[in-house]
């Protein structure tokens, strides 16, 4: 168990670079609008692939979610991902672990279903990492593989049609209603015609195609949060790394021992880094931020949640930027691989055993739905009516200039309101996961993977209630729902 090892306690503990405090009150009205431009499909002669009641696009943790839950519920559904793999950023992107909610009974049905599945395959997803938080902990031992086959099993289970290796490039739209989702596939371009339509994207990007309002990065700086590209190194010995970092360094931050470990830039580790530096094995940048996990389901490997690139030089909102943030990471990971190797007793044979297919994009861009969550709610604790669900992780932004301190009083939390999901312009559209209608630093709360799931569960919920009681989804009262996911403590 590690009580306290989480990287937004870095901060807190005033251990990543001290920046300025972000003041709740300096929030303003609207970031930066894109600039692109939408192009409309209505009179393309475009094929029908698939026909559904509800078409959910991008397969990440939100839009899992929200596409077994409306299929549990009785709506036909077709789940479009780009990739080969559904988890988004849990799979695709490496991101491991699921960060906790940091409060007590978080957990939405559909968490705890999965949580069911993995012990049908042995595993015990333990979310007790911070026991007093119980049900709001992390999923430590998922692996990215064991991930994967379980959301293809739970897709398969309640007949979910995932159409991989289809990327979502426009819509088709009329009366203030999407018709169909266009995506390009192995057969060229195709329709998928639906009743409702939710956007798992995390890049807002079926919202955009159509021109949903949208905004992107700090309404302070105008930056995108920092972007990483993680990877896994196998062939390393635990044991080693820790009597290093803990026997030798002195660091004592992370209170557990392998097989749960990390280790992380941290003061204590700071002139360790520092040296490499000197000795030109690494850059400055390199190790702006360094942070490693064992995996519970990997022994010997450890999962790195760097190398992370400056914000001043890529952008998560440009394409050419994404490109050559993954370009440039992978040099900075061969550079930290052997730096590692070379320094870290217990990492003499690692080699690296995986590299991210999905660029680690934290925040690109948000929609401006009906209700637009911003840091105050996170400050005040906010309680809605409508609430979908409730955390209380912190506003964890990775950029220096807006380095955030203040964790929730104990035992206190704000929700989410279904109203973050759906937006005045589309009366069949829901959207979900680190995309949703919030601010910079609303969204720096929100983004993280529990959250993210039970925003997906609560649309799938919506969407098979407004289709079998003939509600436009953007005008369901959420609080009506009879087997809604969470019930609002406001
Ligand atoms: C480096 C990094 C570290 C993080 N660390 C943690 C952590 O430790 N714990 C934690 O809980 N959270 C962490 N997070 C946050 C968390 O992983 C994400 O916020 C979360 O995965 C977002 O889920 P999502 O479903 O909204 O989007 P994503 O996970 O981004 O999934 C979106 C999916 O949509 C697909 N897609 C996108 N566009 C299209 C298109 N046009 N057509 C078809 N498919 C498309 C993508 O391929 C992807 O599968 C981290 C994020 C990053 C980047």
């Amino acid at each position: 168990m590690i009580p306290i090892s989480r990287r937004d306690l870095l901060k807190f503990a005033g251990i990543t670079a001290a920046g300025a405090v972000f003041s709740s009150n300096k929030t303003v009205e609207a970031a930066e609008p894109p600039k692109t431009q939408n192009f409309n499909f209505n009179g393309a002669q475009i094929p029908t692939l698939l026909r559904a009641d509800v078409c959910v696009v991008g397969g990440g943790p939100s839009g899992t979610a929200a596409a077994v839950t409306a299929a549990r519920n009785g709506a036909s559904v077709v789940l479009i991902e780009q990739g080969t793999v559904l988890g988004g950023l849990q799979t695709q992107g490496l991101v491991y672990p699921a960060m906790p909610t940091r409060i007590f009974n978080s957990d939405t049905p559909y968490i705890t279903d999965l949580n069911k599945r993995f012990a049908m395959h042995g595993i015990n997803v333990s979310f007790t990492e911070e026991p007093q938080y119980k049900n709001g902990g992390d999923a430590r031992e998922y692996t990215p593989e064991l991930l994967a086959f379980i959301y293809d099993e739970l897709c398969a289970d309640y007949k979910v049609n995932v159409l991989y290796n289809a990327t979502l490039i426009g819509a088709n739209t009329a009366g203030g209603k999407i018709s169909a989702a266009i995506v390009h596939t192995v057969e060229g371009l195709s329709k998928i015609e639906a009743n409702i339509f939710i956007d798992a994207t995390g890049d807002a990007a079926l919202s955009r195609f159509i021109g949903i309002p949208s905004v992107r990065g700090s309404e302070y700086n105008g930056r995108n949060q920092k972007m990483s590209f993680r990877f896994e190194m196998g062939g390393v010995e635990e044991m080693k790394v820790y009597k290093f970092f803990v026997k030798k360094l002195k660091d004592g931050w992370c209170e557990s021992k392998p097989p749960e470990f990390e280790f992380a830039k941290t003061t204590h580790t700071e002139n360790f880094y520092y040296e490499g530096i000197q000795r030109g094995e690494v850059t400055k940048d390199d190790v702006a931020y360094i942070q490693a996990f064992t995996i519970l389901g990997k022994p010997g490997t450890m999962s790195m949640n760097c190398p992370e690139v400056s914000p001043f030089l890529y952008s998560s909102t440009s394409a050419l930027d994404r490109s050559k943030a993954i370009q440039q990471c992978r040099i900075m990971i061969r550079r930290l691989a052997h730096f590692f190797k070379k320094n870290i007793p217990g990492f003499k044979k690692a080699y690296i055993s995986r590299e991210a297919s999905m660029l680690g994009v934290r925040e690109s861009w948000r929609i401006r739905g009906k209700y637009y969550m911003t840091g105050e709610d996170y400050f005040n604790a906010q309680k809605f009516p409508d609430a979908v669900c409730r955390s209380a992780y912190p506003i964890d932004i990775h950029d220096e200039a807006l380095n955030l301190e203040k964790p929730l009083a104990k035992g206190e939390f704000y929700e989410i309101p279904y109203r973050a999901l759906i937006t005045n312009e589309f009366s069949n559209l829901l959207v979900v996961g680190r995309c949703i209608s919030a601010n910079f630093a609303a969204q720096a709360s929100v983004r993280i993977q529990p959250t993210c799931m039970s925003m997906g569960e609560a649309a799938g919920i919506a969407a098979a209630y407004g289709l079998k009681n003939n509600i436009a989804v953007n005008n369901i009262d959420w609080a009506s729902i009879p087997n809604r996911s969470y019930v609002s403590a406001g």
